[in-house]
């Protein structure tokens, strides 16, 4: 009596599941209520009678949440099956061909696959999360768990951090690692050498504190400064701490163009001499001349896998990467010891003519793929009307011919004029289609949490899983869709030593997408990126439907994760 089943398709008849909301959805409540305030009371004696007669023979309501007629990809890979599954608070209670109740809420999903939340290992989510803790860009493509602190940036110390997303109302889980670049800036300044002994303590004993603070492992951006001045030493040394936490380590790597293959090794080397698993994270091949050598970076890995060595890999699902102009086209020397030295640097005629030269190869052959044509700004600061132009159009209003010197001019321009965020379209489908068939590639989006319509951010932020489902799984086929699946649950979940989440089973927690596999795409381009994920109907949190009928929820069951070696305080 108490179940409400839709029928008609989930998609289309949600709205109404909402409506009819309210108190007279949980008669056994009412009538408990009513015999709370009767009992005293002779002359209510045949009201009672009929509510305990009505309480004997209703049933308690079984379960909070059923979701009917789904096809159930659980996250392990395995075939989908059709099947129900049931919540009770914030757990899965029950997965079976057929679940009769009774439930508070039934939703008939109408044939729509029912997987695990999708997990995104790579975020920068900071950017944003505070502003919209609704996450929407995430949620509205299925994603209920983000991780923070890639690229060896974070905050530190990382508690006061997790505190304040502790406090904050949020639509999604959400959780760190923590970033050795940060921890080196902090202990030594942006400087090229190598730590000291007592440096190297100092940082040790942060990696430490961040473990215990409940990150999930050790981030490293060997790419940017200062990572860029660690030697490999050192992140071993910081590495072994965090796997002694039973954290993992994962890396933006050292070069992702014309090294990338001393990078893989050098990524390999610290989750073997460290003695924790190492992931290559957002793993790309940058430059026309270096296309093609995924072949030999996942072989580097399958052998390191062989020799025992626990090394996987994340993607996102783009021929387009996203950072600084600066990290992207000034050489790293450029860039020693903060912006005020970068700046003194670029007033220097003998040096700046260097810079050009070095920033004008790497137009040439590496991030800038070869045109300053392919280098689009996202945000500018400084100059929010920038947005959306190309390098080609900056260096042609500075009036110069857009060729890949005078673009190397424009790049060291727009740092002196503050820096801009940039997408840099330097890689090839090949790359990207041979590694995310690779068994260990996961997915995920290395983006943030735009506000909606401001700046031109790349459009990963709001596609990267739909893209995977629509274009990896629908219409190419490289990926199975259970499979597609395991890379955005199972793998992460495994990766972060989260035993409760990831999978479909009863007793973990009820983090849970429903799309339709035939009508899930990604909207967001390059162009314009303010435009979420189609084809979900129901994203649940910790078992509250943060997502349903087209529209974000009201409820904020979002959490903050910890990693394993967490010390409660
Ligand atoms: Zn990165």
């Amino acid at each position: 009596m108490v179940e409400l089943v839709l029928h008609g398709g989930a998609f289309a008849s949600a709205r109404i599941l909402q409506e009819v909301r309210g108190p007279r959805m949980n008669p056994m409540k009412t009538i408990i209520r009513l015999m709370r305030n009767r009992v005293p009371r002779l002359s209510c004696v045949p009201i009672i009678a009929v509510a305990v007669f009505a309480a004997l023979h209703a049933q308690p309501t079984q379960y909070d949440l059923l979701l009917k007629n789904g096809r159930v990809v659980d996250g392990t890979g395995s075939p989908w099956f059709r099947g129900d599954v049931a919540i009770k608070g914030d757990v899965i209670a029950a997965i079976a061909p057929r679940i009769e109740g009774p439930a508070t809420h039934v939703i008939d999903v109408a044939d729509g696959v029912i997987a695990p939340g999708f997990i995104d290992i790579h975020t920068h989510a900071r950017r944003g999360i505070f502003e919209v803790p609704t996450a929407a860009n995430y949620v509205r493509q299925g994603v209920t768990t983000l991780l923070e602190g890639p690229d060896g940036s974070s905050d530190v110390p990382l508690a006061p951090f997790l505190a304040k997303l502790e406090a904050l109302q949020k639509s999604v889980n959400i959780g760190s690692f923590i970033g050795q670049g940060t921890i080196r800036s902090r202990v030594m300044g942006d400087v090229n050498r190598a730590a000291t002994p007592d440096e190297l303590a100092r940082m040790r004993a942060l990696v430490e504190q961040g473990m215990k603070d409940g990150a999930f492992g050790l981030s490293t951006g060997l790419f940017y400064v200062p990572g860029t001045f660690t030697p490999t030493e050192e992140v071993i040394e910081l590495a072994r701490v965090a796997g002694r936490f039973g954290g993992s380590h994962v890396s933006h790597q050292r070069d992702d163009a014309s090294k990338v293959l001393d990078s893989v090794k050098e990524t390999i080397a610290i989750g073997e001499k460290g003695g924790l698993p190492t992931q290559v994270t957002h793993h790309k091949v940058i430059g026309k001349a270096n296309w093609g050598k995924s072949v030999e970076t996942l072989r580097l890995i399958d052998d390191a896998r062989a020799r025992g060595v626990d090394v996987t890999i994340d993607q996102y699902p783009y021929t387009a990467s996203s950072t600084s102009i600066g990290s992207a086209l000034l050489p790293a020397w450029a860039l020693e010891g903060g912006r005020p030295e970068t700046l003194a640097r670029l007033k220097d005629p003998p040096q700046r003519a260097k810079i050009k030269t070095e920033s004008a190869a790497m137009i040439r052959d590496e991030r800038g793929g070869g045109d300053p044509k392919n280098v689009q700004l996202a945000n500018c600061s400084w100059d929010p009307s920038l947005a959306g132009k190309t390098l080609a159009d900056v260096t042609k209003q500075r009036d110069m011919e857009p060729t890949v010197e005078n673009a190397g001019e424009a790049a060291m321009w727009i740092v002196e004029q503050g820096g801009c965020q940039a997408i840099f379209h330097a890689m090839s489908d090949e790359d990207l289609e041979r590694i995310i068939r690779h068994p260990a590639t996961m997915i995920a989006s290395d983006g943030e949490i735009p506000i909606f319509g401001r700046a031109n951010p790349h459009p990963r932020s709001y596609g990267t899983f739909a893209r995977v489902l629509a274009v990896y799984v629908r219409e190419k086929k490289l990926l199975t869709l259970e499979d597609a699946v395991r890379k955005m649950t199972a793998a992460p979940a495994a990766r972060l030593a989260l035993s409760d989440r990831g999978v479909l089973r009863p007793g973990l927690k009820a983090d849970i997408a429903v799309f339709d596999p035939a009508r899930v795409r990604d909207l967001a381009s390059y162009v314009q990126p303010h435009q979420y994920a189609e084809g979900f109907s129901q994203v649940i949190v910790n078992g509250q439907a943060v997502f349903e009928s087209g529209a974000m929820t009201d409820a904020r069951p979002g959490r903050v994760l910890y990693g394993p070696g967490r010390v409660t305080p």
